[in-house]
């Protein structure tokens, strides 16, 4: 059975970091529609040219072109074995389109990240990513400041565009009025999962990890049950 996961929860909740461990222990893309974009406006494309002032003041592009996004993505041979979402959904619409896109594929595993208000402001103003590859500081790294390098591959750690305080703020609103509803449009399926982000970063992948081996037990002996 393909994995196929989303990562729900507000910015600087932990979304990248813990799919990112997630993609590497499981073998499975990674899919970040954040990255997608600020690589688009990185390299200077039709897309990044009309996401580039949208994402600076912390607001969403348009459903349209980030449903294209993914749809396209999602077609691509690589994901047949699962794949990670990270930062997708983020409005109902998406959700519901996400819902089309995988009729007849296996179903979405949804996994949220609960992290309060202050501790997420507080992470966003403070963390930092590198500028070559994206990866993001651990949080303890991040005390290093800005000038340090990337754990992966050397290149300079530097401040997200949309990490100052203002835009902090802007994207938290952001997130309350348009992506905090998919609580509500997932809460209630068997595969959706809430863990407290709020915790080490080890024990956060520990306790999902532990909640999809759970949901993939349930799976199989539902599997099993109807065949007998
Ligand atoms: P992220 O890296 O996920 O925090 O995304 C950075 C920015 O990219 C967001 O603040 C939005 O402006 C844009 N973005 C990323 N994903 C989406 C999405 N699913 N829908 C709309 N905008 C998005």
């Amino acid at each position: 059975m393909a994995l196929n996961l989303i990562m729900l929860g507000p910015p600087g909740a932990g979304k990248g970091t813990q799919a990112e461990r997630f993609a590497a222990a499981k073998g499975i893309p990674k899919i970040s529609t954040g990255d997608i974009l600020r690589e688009a406006v990185h390299t200077g494309t039709e897309l990044g040219r009309r996401a580039k002032a949208i994402m600076e003041r912390g607001e969403l592009v348009s459903d349209e072109i980030v449903i294209g996004i993914v749809r396209e993505r999602l077609d691509r041979d690589d994901v047949k074995a699962g794949f990670i979402l990270d930062g997708f959904p983020r409005t109902v619409p998406q959700a519901k389109a996400l819902d089309a896109i995988m009729a007849g594929r296996d179903p979405l595993i949804v996994l949220n990240i609960d992290v309060a208000h202050d501790v997420l402001v507080r992470r966003l103003t403070t963390r930092l990513i590198c500028q070559d590859c994206g990866t993001n500081a651990l949080v303890e790294d991040a005390a290093a400041g800005a000038g340090s390098r990337c754990r992966k591959c050397g290149g300079p750690m530097v401040q997200r565009a949309d990490d100052n305080a203002a835009v902090v703020l802007e994207r938290l609103k952001t997130y309350q009025r348009d992506t905090k509803p998919l609580v509500e449009f997932y809460g209630a399926r068997p595969t959706y999962r809430s863990v407290n982000g709020a915790q080490a970063p080890d024990t956060v992948t520990a306790e999902l990890e532990a909640a999809v081996a759970a949901l993939g037990a349930m799976s199989k002996g539902a599997a099993s049950g109807a065949r007998a």
